[in-house]
């Protein structure tokens, strides 16, 4: 007869309760989805009543599949001392917006006081702050991402910050949520000569593997990169696919170096902001000039070869299904001679 092995048995991912600051944001929400998929106890903070139409209807479909909404603001310290020591909170997750990087100074000193903290991941979401440069005012953020940073460090709380790079989406220079929108169907804009090449992931994944490192002790104390080989596209190949997808060819506009420093410059806040970072990305080409190799870094696709990230072609596919859609329900509305209310993606149904 053989006897199985004994080993100790796996921590349970599971057990660990995480809290998540910004669950009702745009990159919030992606990181709630994969919490409470992944069967963490996971509790939301939400910043009291009243909450837009959205944001109302987020919390019940969170809180159906099992988050526990808790109400505050990360700088309130006492506030947030009582909702970490209350839940037995190991795991925190912000995923604030811009607005609020300096906020989370008081939340890291909250953390710092219910000692009880196994890792914070604070918001980052984007590049590696510390390597990238981009000009202002793209730099202000980052330098106060920068700050974040060394005061979690210095109070020794455990943390990973996840550099995901771009969010699948046509990467639009004045648009801070440009996954949300279809890339554009009259004139494609092209950075520069269109070659330098960025990384883009789905905002599923960006959760799903974020929670991952959340709770995995490689990524303790690293910057964790994403850079799915497959999604690895140059302007010119992105804008290839997306006429692919349509069926056609769409005319295309060089903005060149100097238009997207001339939109930052303008300090327009957020546009300027992403005009700067969109240089950066497609001009100065920051995702990819550094190793990802040192002791301090450690990439998703080497901690979890066995998972696969959502390709390019995928995700783009559902943009072109999106923009048809729209296009029947405007045809549907344009026969109609009496005034209909019609609801997107239900118009051929109703034929
Ligand atoms: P959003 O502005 O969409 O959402 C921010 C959330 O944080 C909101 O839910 C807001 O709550 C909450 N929040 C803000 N301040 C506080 C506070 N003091 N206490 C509690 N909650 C607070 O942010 P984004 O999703 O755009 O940005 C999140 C991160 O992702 C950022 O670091 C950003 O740089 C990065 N990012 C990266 C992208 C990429 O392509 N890689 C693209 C976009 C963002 P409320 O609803 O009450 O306002």
């Amino acid at each position: 007869m053989t006897v199985p092995p004994v080993t100790s048995p796996p921590v349970a991912a599971s057990a660990r309760p995480v809290l998540i600051v910004g669950a009702m944001g745009f990159m919030g929400r992606f990181v709630a989805g994969s919490s409470l998929a992944a069967g963490h106890p996971t509790f939301l903070l939400v910043r009291g009543e009243p909450l837009d139409p959205t944001k109302a209807a987020l919390v019940r479909s969170f809180r159906k599949k099992g988050a526990t909404i808790v109400e505050g603001s990360i700088n309130e310290k006492e506030v947030m001392e009582k909702i970490l020591k209350e839940n037995e909170i190991e795991i925190v997750i912000s995923v604030v917006g811009g607005e609020a990087v300096l906020d989370q100074l008081t939340l890291v000193d909250a953390m710092k006081s219910v000692k009880t903290i196994k890792r914070f991941l604070p918001s980052e979401f984007g590049h590696d702050v510390d390597r990238a440069d981009p000009v202002e005012p793209g730099l202000r953020m980052y330098v106060e991402k920068r700050k974040v940073r060394r005061m979690i460090e210095e109070t020794g709380i455990p943390y990973t910050y996840i550099c995901c790079n771009s969010i699948v989406s046509w990467p639009y220079y004045d648009d801070c949520h440009p996954a949300a929108s279809p890339p554009p169907l009259d004139v494609l804009p092209i950075y520069g000569d269109g070659t330098v090449k960025a990384y883009f992931v789905d905002g599923a994944d960006i959760g799903k593997f974020t929670i991952k490192a959340a709770d995995d002790l490689r990524t303790l104390n690293k910057n964790v990169h994403f850079r799915p080989p497959n999604n690895f596209y140059c302007i010119n190949e992105l804008a290839s696919l997306w006429e692919s997808k349509v069926g056609r060819k769409i005319p295309r506009v060089t903005v060149s170096g100097d238009d997207l420093l001339a939109a930052a410059a303008e300090n327009r806040i957020p546009e300027s902001v992403v005009a700067a970072f969109t240089h950066d990305i497609f001009i100065k080409g920051c995702q990819l000039n550094f190793p990802t190799e040192g002791p301090g870094d450690a990439d998703i696709g080497t901690l979890y070869p066995d998972e696969t990230f959502r390709s390019l072609e995928d995700c783009y596919e559902d943009f072109a299904r999106m923009v048809r859609d729209d296009d029947k329900i405007h045809i549907e509305k344009s026969w109609s001679l009496e005034p209909q209310v019609c609801v997107p993606g239900t118009a051929l149904l109703m034929n």
